[in-house]
């Protein structure tokens, strides 16, 4: 009895080691996700995932929906599993994600899911493709076997968007994206939903839909976790 007790102590010590010490929505130190801030996640989360267009919108942004706003401990989590090396947070991301992208495919069953990639520079610093890695864990959570499909590619070396102002960003992203040449026959005619874990002005969005367009594809919406609120001017 003893010995299992001592055995459980180590395990726990054990887990301590992998798993992350701190919440990745306040930095409190114990758990990777604390019990305020799955309390606090509430508060910035929709009734429902909606549609929550960028003001302004950019020409020929398509219908952008959101599960909740960009804000307290949600945007904590998603700049933590981005930049913060935290990938324990995805699977309580993709539980927001999958509700939006359900409602974005809307009665399209069939829709394919496209996610934005991320420049060349951003894989280089975070090892690996974000909304890839997210989709990968939100995939099983939808009700219809959504094919996902990378079919966006960068065209172009990109700077990086962090840190630039709206009217920055659409001139850096003008042809930024192109669909690979391996989906590009495979994906003409076909519904696609575009994702991403953030929408804020709507610049890279509007570009990726522009992209898929131009190879026939129908872009039927997009799905966020969350959106930036912009105020009208
Ligand atoms: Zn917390």
């Amino acid at each position: 009895m003893k010995t299992l007790t001592l055995l459980r102590q180590g395990w726990h010590e054990l887990l301590d080691l992998v798993l992350p010490l701190e919440c990745g929505g306040c930095g409190r130190a114990g758990a990777g996700w604390c019990s305020s801030c799955a309390v606090d996640l509430r508060a910035v989360t929709f009734p429902g995932p909606r549609h929550t267009p960028p003001s302004p919108a950019p020409p020929g942004m398509p219908l952008v929906i959101a599960s909740g706003r960009y804000a307290g401990p949600l945007r904590a989590a998603i700049v933590a599993a981005k930049d913060g090396g935290r990938a324990d947070l995805r699977p309580m991301l993709a539980t927001l994600l999958a509700p939006a992208i359900e409602v974005a495919a809307g009665a399209a069953p069939h829709a394919v899911l496209v996610p934005m990639p991320s420049s060349r520079a951003a894989v280089r610093r975070r090892g690996e493709a974000t909304v890839v890695e997210l989709l990968r864990h939100t995939s099983p959570l939808l009700r219809h076997g959504h094919r996902v499909a990378t079919a966006l590619v960068p065209a172009r070396q990109l700077a990086d968007q962090a840190g630039l102002d709206s009217a920055a960003r659409a001139a850096n992203l003008l042809g930024a994206y192109a669909v690979s040449s391996r989906h590009r026959a495979w994906l003409a005619g076909r519904e696609v939903v575009l994702v991403d874990d953030v929408v804020t002005t709507g610049a890279t969005l509007t570009e990726g839909a522009r992209a898929l367009r131009a190879a026939g594809a129908q872009v039927i919406a997009a799905a966020v976790v969350a959106a930036t609120e912009r105020r009208h001017r």
